[in-house]
C-alpha cells in the first residue's frame, strides 16, 4: 500500500533539482462540487506542482429582505471548505496541500483547535495571514481573543511547534511539527508607513519562527529583485517564492491596482490599450506571465507560485512555456 508522506514546503525547495512549479487555488463557491476543484487541478498536474495553496475566505456580510420588508443583517460564507479541499488534494493527487490560515473571526483557542485538526490530517504546512478587513469595515477588527497580526498567529504555531498549547497544564504534549509560510509585498503592504517599516515587520514574522515567504502578485520583475535585496539585507535569509498572476481582461488595468495595491508597468499598460477585445488581452497578459516567469527562472529563483484565479488553461500556457 503506497502511504503519501507529508513534505515541508522547505524542503521541497532544499530537495529542488530544477525551479519548481506551485500554485494557489481558492475553494469552490458554496453548492459548487469538489469536481470543479479536480477540474482546475488535474490538467496542472502535468507541471509537477510540490505544493498547492488553498485559500481561506471569511464571513461577508449581507442584508436579506424579510417578511414585513425589513432586512436582515446576515453572516454569509461563499467559499467554505479550505481544510476538506487541502484533504481531498493529497488523497487525489499525493501532494502537498497548504491550508491559508487567518487571524480574521477565530478566537485564539478556534485557531488552536483547527491547527490540531490539520496535524491530525498529516497537513504539515501552513500559509499564516491576517486577513482583509471583512467589506463593511474599513480597518482589520480581530475576533475578541483573537490575533491583530499575522505574527501572533506565526507566534501561536511556533509555541505548538515546542510543545507549548494554550492551556499550559497540558502533560506529555506531542508537539506540531508545521512549516510556517507568510506573506510579503514587493509593492508594500497598504498599511504599512513605508516599505522598510514593512520590511522590519516581515523580519519580525520570520523571527517569530516563520520558514518562507510568498510574495503578493507584481508585474514587474525589478521590484521583485529590490524586495528581496532588501530583505536580505535586513537579515530575512529564508527563501522567498515570487507569487505571480496574469493580466487577463481590460478590467484587471484598474481592479489589480484598486485590490492589490500594486502598480501596473506602463510598458504593459499601452500594450493591453492597443488590444481591441479581451481575447487579446489575455494573450498579451500570458505573454508578459511568461516573459517574467523566464527571468525569475532564469535569476535561479527556486519556486515560482501562480495565482490560478480558477483558470488552469491560463496558467497550463504559462507552465508549458517555462518548466
Ligand atoms: C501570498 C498571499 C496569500 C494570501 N491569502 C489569503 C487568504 O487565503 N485569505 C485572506 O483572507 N487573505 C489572504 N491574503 C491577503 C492578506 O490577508 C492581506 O494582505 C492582509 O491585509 C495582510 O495580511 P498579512 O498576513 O500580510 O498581515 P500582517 O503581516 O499582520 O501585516 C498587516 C499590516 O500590519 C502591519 N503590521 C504588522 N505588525 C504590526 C505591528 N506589530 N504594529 C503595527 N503594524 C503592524 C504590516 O506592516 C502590514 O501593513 C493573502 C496575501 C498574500 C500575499
Amino acid at each position: 500500500m503506497f502511504i503519501f508522506t507529508a513534505m515541508k514546503v522547505t524542503d521541497h525547495l532544499k530537495k529542488a533539482t530544477k525551479p519548481l512549479f506551485s500554485i494557489e487555488i481558492l475553494p469552490p463557491l458554496k453548492g459548487k462540487s469538489i469536481q470543479s476543484i479536480y477540474k482546475l487541478i488535474d490538467p496542472l498536474m502535468e507541471f509537477k506542482p510540490p505544493f498547492v495553496d488553498v485559500t481561506y475566505h471569511r464571513e461577508e456580510y449581507i442584508y436579506k429582505k424579510r417578511e414585513g420588508g425589513y432586512l436582515e443583517k446576515i453572516a454569509i460564507r461563499k467559499r467554505p471548505g479550505t481544510v476538506g479541499i487541502c484533504s481531498a488534494i493529497i488523497n487525489r493527487y499525493q501532494t502537498d496541500a497548504v491550508p491559508h490560515i487567518i487571524c480574521g473571526g477565530f478566537t485564539r483557542e478556534e485557531t488552536e483547535n483547527a491547527l490540531i485538526e490539520l496535524n491530525y490530517l498529516g497537513i504539515d504546512n501552513v500559509l499564516l495571514l491576517r486577513g482583509d478587513p471583512i467589506k463593511t469595515e474599513t480597518h482589520f477588527t480581530p475576533e475578541q481573543g483573537g490575533h491583530h497580526y499575522a505574527i501572533e498567529l506565526v507566534q501561536q504555531v511556533a509555541s505548538m511547534n515546542k510543545g507549548q498549547f494554550l492551556d499550559d497544564d497540558l502533560k506529555d504534549v506531542d508537539p506540531t511539527r508545521f512549516c510556517i509560510g507568510v506573506a510579503g509585498y514587493p509593492e508594500k503592504h497598504f498599511e504599512a508607513p513605508s516599505p522598510s517599516t514593512d520590511i522590519r515587520r516581515l523580519k519580525d514574522k520570520i523571527d517569530a519562527g516563520a520558514d518562507y515567504i510568498v510574495t503578493q502578485m507584481f508585474f514587474d520583475n525589478k521590484k521583485f529583485f529590490q524586495f528581496v535585496d532588501k530583505c536580505r539585507e535586513a537579515g530575512i535569509t529564508v527563501p522567498i517564492i515570487p507569487g505571480l498572476k496574469p493580466l487577463t481582461t481590460v478590467k484587471h488595468l484598474n481592479l489589480l491596482p484598486k485590490t492589490f495595491h500594486i502598480d501596473l508597468p506602463d510598458e504593459l499598460v499601452k500594450e493591453v490599450e492597443k488590444c481591441s477585445s479581451d481575447e487579446q488581452v489575455k494573450e498579451v497578459g500570458i505573454e508578459w506571465c511568461i516573459q517574467q516567469s523566464k527571468e525569475l527562472v532564469n535569476q535561479k529563483i527556486p519556486c515560482l507560485h501562480y495565482y490560478t484565479m480558477g483558470n488552469s488553461d491560463i496558467i497550463s500556457k504559462i507552465a508549458s512555456e517555462v518548466f
